[in-house]
């Protein structure tokens, strides 16, 4: 923990009180969420910026939020608790803005079945979250016999109708960002890190990694300005990959997709051929209890349909859920960003039955690991959204107090067994 007081880390020298500083640890937890969830608001801001987009109000958030965990601003804990929430607001703000950054420059996603696993030649496989350092990629690639392959949060790529129509972005290769020294070190093309969430690199591929952007990793040639020459001479140099089908993924239900199908979902629930949609998404790590997500999407009755998004579903998303009339079990609205999709898909349903989302039968299981995933909850909590199972663990920083008054206000939960989950969930 770092010391607000003294600015070194608690414990260090001159530091006598371990940690705190007398300091009220509901207004430490507060600041603490508040400087998480900025830095998730951040990213998607960062985003929509390279994309031409921005907007004054969540600027000017930002400033206040970060001038206000200064140490001795200000004690009142109901002011933290409000910017806390109204971070929850910017972020929705923000991730509707790069929502519509995303669709002004790739086209409104569309549904698409995705071929996973690798083709015979050379190949590039990216990750990350950044789509314009996937079209300058496949820009620079085209006609030069080099296969281009998501990885992790790019996946979702493939339902932009100006992505996919690059014939060379083939597919999608491996699953979450932790899996990589894994699925890279069996990779024997080059790969392109383009944002966070990437693992240590192996020596046996490091030379055949690169970064750009926001991205760096020590050791890593970094990439300037969008010149991915390097990247693909690197491609034409390795050891072409071999023909490997590991399986079909679905991505692109953009929120405009399956609103297309309302009507059929809405007739599907009045009849009772749907009984209840499950939101269960969010990041992946390599903590011990992530395998409760799967477990839990197992446990999804077959009268159900799942929501994804982020890369958490790259724990469940290989296997075949089926369809109820058509309609997808599984309905992917993409990255993590692309909540906003889900949120609008929760928002429309509530409307159609008029209700409000709390009263729809929809569960929210949300997993968290960094800072966007914190965005995304405080969006959730600013919306209302109530009875949210939170895991693998509840975030430490999350104080008793602060702690009671998500449980009291919001019904939060941390996960638990699945089963027993399940069953209350499903009433
Ligand atoms: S969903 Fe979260 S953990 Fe996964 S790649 Fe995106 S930011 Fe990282």
């Amino acid at each position: 923990m770092f010391c607000y007081q003294c600015e070194q880390a608690a414990g260090g020298t001159g530091c006598t009180k371990v940690g705190v500083c007398g300091k009220d640890p509901d207004i430490q937890s507060l600041q603490d969420t508040l400087i998480f969830g900025l830095k998730g608001i951040a990213a998607y801001a960062y985003h929509s910026k390279e994309l031409g987009k921005s907007d004054p109000e969540v600027d000017a958030f930002m400033h206040e939020a970060l001038f206000a965990t200064l140490t001795n601003v200000d004690f009142d804990l109901k002011r933290y608790i409000d910017l806390v929430l109204k971070a929850g607001k910017m972020n929705l703000k923000t991730m509707e803005m790069l929502n519509d950054a995303h669709v002004e420059r790739f086209g409104a996603p569309t549904p698409a079945e995705v071929f996973a696993g690798t083709k015979p030649g050379p190949g590039i496989v990216v990750t990350g979250h950044d789509l314009l350092d996937l079209i300058e990629l496949l820009k620079q690639t085209e006609g030069k016999g080099i296969n281009i392959y998501t990885h992790g949060e790019m996946l979702p790529s493939h339902g932009y109708p100006e992505l996919r129509k690059y014939k060379h972005l083939v597919g999608h290769y491996g699953t979450a960002w932790q899996n990589q020294r894994k699925e890279f070190d069996e990779f024997s093309g080059a790969m392109l890190i383009t944002t966070n969430c990437v693992m240590i690199p192996k020596e046996s591929y490091k030379d055949r990694m690169f970064t750009c952007g926001i991205a760096g990793v020590a050791g890593v040639e970094h990439l300037e300005g969008r010149d991915f020459s390097k990247v693909i001479d690197k491609a034409l140099k390795s050891e072409p990959l071999k023909e490997n089908k590991v399986g079909t993924l679905n991505t692109g239900f953009h929120y405009t997709a399956v609103l297309g199908l309302a009507d059929k979902i809405i007739d599907a629930v009045k009849a009772g051929k749907i009984k209840r949609f499950f939101f269960i998404g969010g990041c992946d790590g390599a903590k011990p209890g992530r395998n409760y997500f799967s477990k839990i999407a197992e446990l999804v009755p077959q009268d159900c349909v799942i929501l994804t998004a982020a890369c958490g579903k790259f724990r469940f998303n290989y296997n075949d859920f089926g369809t109820i009339d058509g309609i997808p079990r599984l309905v992917d609205t993409g990255q993590c960003n692309d909540c906003y999709s889900a949120v609008k898909i929760a928002l429309a349903l509530a409307e159609a039955f008029k209700c409000s989302v709390n009263d729809l039968p929809l569960s929210f299981v949300v997993s968290w690991y960094e800072q966007k995933a914190v965005a995304i909850l405080l969006t959730l909590l600013h919306l209302g959204v109530k009875n949210i199972r939170l895991g693998p663990s509840l975030p430490a920083f999350v104080s008793p107090n602060v702690l009671n008054f998500l449980v009291e206000n919001y019904n939060i939960m941390p996960t638990g067994d699945p089963e027993k989950d399940m069953a209350d969930m499903l009433g």
